[in-house]
């Protein structure tokens, strides 16, 4: 009898291991399959975009009013929409993440963003700046499209709008662009946001400021998410 109870406690404790084992296994399998779809999905062209920091380097851009550099607010701005879109599943592709000029000259530096930009094939390649003019009292978000790009305006359009919220008082509106090369030379949907000028004092003032990137960067990635959404 005590040799059967045993036995049968045996069996028992064999049955909840197996049992145990094939839970783990199939959490595991659950957990991969989880891990290969998320993959799966990001490797399709329409969740991934290309963020661009214009600059970087020796190449400090624009120099603001109050001594900023162009080149330190398009990185951190360009750094906290990633942050946005990456907890949106969206699989962020950066020109540079570094205080870097991507090549010796300006020329050939705007040339490797364009090769990411086209290699990389994404939805929708995104370069962020700041603008500046030699009238103080100019300010305003805006954001520019290459002239024949349906989709570019498209983009260009929703961005625009969410950045109007950042600021009602801007008047700016989007504006179709042949001369720049990067939106000449990209085979995707490409936009250019100027975040704002740094040549306005009120502006640049606003733009040193975490909270006022953070809103910029809130604004650019909810009408990149918008954007992407429309193309799904
Ligand atoms: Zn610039």
């Amino acid at each position: 009898m005590q040799r059967k109870i045993r036995l049968m406690i045996g069996i028992l404790i064999m049955t909840g291991l197996i049992a145990g084992c094939w839970k783990v296994s199939k959490n595991l399998q659950k957990e991969l399959k989880e891990e290969m779809e998320t993959i799966g999905e990001a490797e399709k062209s329409d969740r991934i975009v290309v963020l661009d920091a214009g600059h970087g380097g020796t190449d400090s851009g624009k120099v603001g009013i109050n001594g900023v550099k162009e080149k330190d607010i398009n990185l951190t701005i360009t750094n906290s929409v990633k942050k946005i879109l990456e907890k949106e599943n969206i699989q962020v592709i950066m020109t540079r993440e570094t205080d870097e000029q991507l090549a010796q000259s300006k020329v050939e530096d705007l040339k490797y963003r364009v090769k990411i930009m086209n290699e990389v094939s994404p939805v929708l390649a995104v370069s962020i700046h700041q603008n500046s003019y030699h009238e103080e009292n100019v300010f305003g978000a805006q954001v520019f499209y290459y002239q024949t790009s349906t989709e570019g305006e498209k983009a260009a359009g929703i961005i625009q709008d969410a950045l109007q919220k950042v600021n009602p008082d801007n008047t700016k509106k989007i504006k179709a662009n042949n001369t720049y090369y990067i939106l000449k030379k990209t085979e995707v949907p490409t936009v250019i946001v100027e975040c704002g000028f740094l040549s306005n004092y009120k502006e640049a003032q606003k733009l040193v400021t975490e909270d006022y990137q953070k809103s910029v960067a809130e604004a650019v990635a909810e009408g990149i998410l918008s954007y992407i959404k429309e193309n799904e």
